[in-house]
């Protein structure tokens, strides 16, 4: 994949958000990793990927007028078996969408220390600003978040890590094994180079990233670029 390439094809068509498929695969191609990911239109070849990819799976309706996933019922978790498939799929057929409608079969994750979100936003001033937190309630009600102009160093990576106010849970907290926090590191390295490299990306946003003992998973993903001129 030439992502220079990809992300220019993309705004000549006038499409500038990108599906959270395309954008884990772009993730994928500058080395984070994803849980297995397929692209499917009818029911047949929804089931044949999700036994492709082994059970248990999760379905989610990839459509470009569909956001906000699990709001319209777009994400189905832990799928477990063929038949599971199919009703699911049939029920994310009855979502509303203008758009056309295609499936993500991808693999169910295995349940995270805690959710990341790491995310990138262009500011007016600066330029591009990477942001990272911890996922769910922290994030949203303490806002609990920290911010650095891209590029970062390696140091500025491991300061937005330790200075949120939840960097314990990351630490073992409470007896629970520690985050692998290189991991964090070496994403927050590649998300800062990517869009340095890439002045068409104009948001992204990781959410959630699954962190582990050892690596860590980015289960949702989308990127908007900026508006054709
Ligand atoms: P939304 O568009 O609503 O943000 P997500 O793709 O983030 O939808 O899915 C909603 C939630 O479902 C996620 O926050 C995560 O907890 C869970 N989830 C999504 N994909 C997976 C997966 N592949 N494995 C395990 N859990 C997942
Ligand atoms: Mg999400």
């Amino acid at each position: 994949m030439n992502i220079a390439e990809v992300l220019k094809n993309k705004i000549e068509a006038g499409q500038n958000v990108l599906t959270e498929f395309e954008s884990k695969e772009l993730l994928e191609e500058i080395g984070i990793k994803i849980p297995a990911q397929n692209l499917t239109k009818t029911k047949d070849e929804t089931i044949a990927a999700a036994e492709k990819i082994g059970f248990p799976v999760v379905l989610k309706l990839m459509a470009e007028d569909v956001v906000h996933k699990s709001d319209t019922g777009a994400v189905k978790l832990n799928i477990k078996n063929k038949e599971e498939v199919g009703s699911a799929y049939d029920d994310l057929m009855k979502i509303e969408s203008q758009s056309e409608k295609q499936i993500s079969v991808q693999k169910m994750a295995d349940e995270p220390i805690t959710e990341l979100i790491i995310g990138m936003t262009t500011d007016a001033q600066f330029g591009p600003a990477l942001m990272f937190g911890i996922g769910g309630i922290l994030v949203e009600l303490l806002e609990d978040v920290s911010f650095r102009i891209a590029p970062i160093t390696e140091y500025d990576a491991k300061e937005m890590i330790h200075e949120i106010k939840g960097f314990p849970i990351l630490d073992g907290y409470r007896g629970k094994p520690k985050a692998d926090i290189n991991a964090i590191v070496d994403t927050l390295l590649k998300i800062s180079d990517l869009v340095v490299k890439n002045e068409e990306i104009f948001e992204m946003d990781l959410n959630p990233v699954f962190i582990y003992e050892n690596g860590l998973l980015c289960v949702d993903a989308r990127i908007i670029l900026k508006k054709k001129e």
